[in-house]
């Protein structure tokens, strides 16, 4: 039987949210590859082989699932969320450019999930219903003057922002320094959203004016959308969101 691999996204953390794609691909799967937390997710059985592996180690993983495929397993990659938002998919799609030819000849498919930007402004409303953009605030590739400079491009141009990975280990600052630049480029009390853990039982939303927005309301577990000059909250209601209109 011929191999393939699938990269798969599991959502944010409720099963619910993982679609049906993913788990059909997961039932017909011979082996698991992903990082330690994630490939938890998945249920052992008989038949299926789990690979976790620690955190920063994405080339290596890939290399590992590419070369099961080679030898006629069924893989699936796994991320959270989605595996095209600064996750596994593209990492597969580096080994693959840079590997050995026979590589590029696999059967590879990605399968959407929902990331986790989608599932906390759904908890919270419609904070994205108008332009948005997603900034990663821990990419160990990305030094931090480009990070710097497209907080401040964003907010100039009046995005809402998703911040991933707000305090990583690797840049344990970044979001300090992003808040401290977005206080200066907007001088307003736009609402910033800290969502945690979404669809998982530790899940805790926080809505406080940008003015009051401290790193340390963020963890690893945190995503942090911050909205635009037109966010708002409705008053006398939970809800936040960002009018379809831009002025
Ligand atoms: N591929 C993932 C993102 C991986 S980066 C996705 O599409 O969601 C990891 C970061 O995602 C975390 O630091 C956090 O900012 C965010 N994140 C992932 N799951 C989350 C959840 N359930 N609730 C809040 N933020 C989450």
């Amino acid at each position: 039987m011929s191999g393939w691999i699938a990269i798969a996204g599991l959502g944010p953390g409720d099963e619910a949210l993982v679609t049906p794609e993913v788990g059909a691909a997961l039932a017909a799967a011979t082996d698991v590859v992903g990082y330690i937390p994630y490939v938890a997710r998945v249920a052992p059985r008989a038949g299926l082989t789990l690979h976790p592996s620690d955190n920063r180690v994405e080339m290596d993983r890939a290399a590992l699932a590419l070369d099961l495929a080679g030898a006629g397993h069924r893989v699936v990659v796994v991320s959270s969320g989605d595996p095209g938002v600064f996750a596994m998919a593209a990492a597969v799609f580096e080994a693959i450019e840079s590997g050995p030819a026979r590589w590029a000849t696999l059967d590879v498919r990605v399968l959407p999930g929902i990331t986790a930007m989608l599932a906390a402004a759904a908890r919270a409303g419609a904070p994205l219903g108008h332009d948005f953009c997603a900034i990663n605030l821990s990419d160990n590739l990305k030094p931090q003057p480009i990070i710097e400079r497209r907080v401040r491009l964003a907010a100039e141009a009046d995005f809402a922002i998703a911040f991933y990975n707000p305090r990583s280990r690797a840049r344990p600052d970044g979001l300090a320094a992003a808040l401290a630049i977005l206080r200066d480029t907007c001088a307003d009390r736009r609402p910033v959203l800290f969502a945690r853990a979404v669809s998982t039982p530790d899940e805790r939303l926080r809505v406080v004016p940008l003015p009051d927005a401290r790193a340390d309301m963020a963890d690893m577990r945190t995503i942090v959308i911050v909205g635009s000059s037109r966010t708002r909250t409705i008053p006398g209601t939970r809800f936040l969101y960002t009018p379809r209109s831009a002025a």
